[in-house]
C-alpha cells in the first residue's frame, strides 16, 4: 500500500481541489483528509458519516465538588492561574491547565483527579468517491500534529482491511507540526505551488521538509499561467534539486464555479480532469 500526500507550503493554493480530484478519479484507494485544523474536503466530497470517535488530547485536573473542602491550596499553588473559585466553588479551566498534576498532589481530600479532554472528534465515512476517514478539532483545542497521525493510522488500518492499493492525503497546509507528522510515513508528496513570489517561498521552505524526511517529492504549479515568468522559477528549482514538476494547472474559472458550487471540479474542467488522469497514470 502507498501513502500520497498532497501538500502546500500555505493555504490557498489548490491542494484540496486537486485530492478531492485525485480522489474521485484514482482507483482502489481510501481517502484521508489531515487538514485537521481547517478540514474543508467534505465541503467537495459531502461524507456520509458511518463512524464518529471522540479525539483526546492533553490531561487537565478535574475537580470533585462534593468532596472539595474549598481550603483554596490549588488554586493558591497553580501557577497557570487555571482554578478558579466562585462562591466557594472550585473550578478548573480547561484551556488554561497545563496538566502538571500539582493540584492533585496539595488537595488534601483527594478531590481532583487528571483526565483527557476531548478536543476533536474524527470520522470514517462513505463518499461517492470511496471511504474517507476525517476529524475536525474542536476550536482552540491543540494537538493537530497528534490528530494527523491518528487520522493516517486509521486510514491506512481501514485500507487494509478494504485490500486498497492507496491512501490518499489532503495534508495541512504550511510548515508546522501538523505537516511534520503528515509526512511522516508517506511514500510520496506531491507539493501544489502557484506562480506567486510567497508561493515560491513557500514551496522552497516546505521542500526541505520533505527533504529531511526523504520522501519523494513531485511539483504541481497551480494556475502556472497567471506568471509564466514565476512558473520559470519554480522550474528551475526544482530542476535544480532534482525534481519533477510534474504538471502545470492553468488558470481556470470553471474550477472556481465548481468549488463555489460545491461540486468536484475534475467532474466538470476538461483541463484538470487531463491533469489527474496524468497524475493517476503515474501511481
Ligand atoms: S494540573 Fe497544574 S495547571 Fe492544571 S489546574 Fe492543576 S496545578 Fe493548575
Ligand atoms: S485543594 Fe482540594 S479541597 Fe482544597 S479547594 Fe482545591 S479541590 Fe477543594
Amino acid at each position: 500500500m502507498k501513502e500520497i500526500l498532497i501538500i502546500s507550503g500555505k493555504g490557498g493554493t489548490g491542494k484540496t481541489t486537486l485530492t478531492a480530484s485525485l480522489a474521485k478519479y484514482m482507483k482502489s484507494k481510501v481517502i484521508c483528509d489531515a487538514d485537521v485544523d481547517a478540514a474543508d474536503m467534505f465541503l467537495l466530497l459531502k461524507p456520509n458519516v458511518r463512524k464518529k470517535m471522540n479525539f483526546k488530547g492533553k490531561s487537565v485536573a478535574i475537580i470533585d465538588q462534593d468532596k472539595c473542602t474549598s481550603c483554596d491550596q490549588c488554586r493558591k499553588q497553580c501557577r497557570f492561574n487555571a482554578i478558579d473559585a466562585e462562591n466557594g466553588n472550585y473550578t478548573v479551566n480547561p484551556y488554561s491547565c497545563d496538566g502538571c498534576t500539582l493540584c492533585t498532589l496539595v488537595c488534601p481530600v483527594n478531590a481532583i483527579r487528571m483526565e483527557q479532554m476531548v478536543v476533536g472528534e474524527w470520522y470514517i465515512s462513505q463518499t461517492e468517491s470511496g471511504k474517507m476517514v476525517h476529524a475536525r478539532l474542536y476550536p482552540g483545542a491543540e494537538n493537530s500534529g497528534n490528530l494527523v497521525t491518528m487520522v493516517k493510522r486509521q486510514a491506512h488500518i481501514l485500507a487494509e482491511e478494504e485490500g486498497s492499493e492507496y491512501v490518499i492525503v489532503d495534508g495541512p497546509p504550511g510548515i508546522g507540526c501538523p505537516v511534520t507528522s503528515a509526512l511522516s510515513g508517506a511514500n510520496l508528496a506531491i507539493i501544489v505551488t502557484e506562480p506567486t513570489f510567497s508561493g515560491i517561498h513557500d514551496l522552497e521552505r516546505v521542500y526541505e521538509i520533505a527533504e529531511h524526511f526523504k520522501v519523494p517529492v513531485w511539483i504541481v504549479i497551480n494556475k502556472y499561467d497567471l506568471n509564466t515568468e514565476n512558473s520559470k522559477k519554480i522550474e528551475k528549482f526544482a530542476s535544480g534539486k532534482g525534481i519533477d514538476v510534474i504538471e502545470k494547472i492553468p488558470f481556470s474559472k470553471c474550477i472556481i464555479d465548481s468549488v463555489v458550487k460545491g461540486e468536484i471540479p475534475a467532474d466538470n474542467c476538461e483541463e484538470l480532469k487531463k491533469v489527474v488522469e496524468k497524475l493517476t497514470d503515474k501511481f
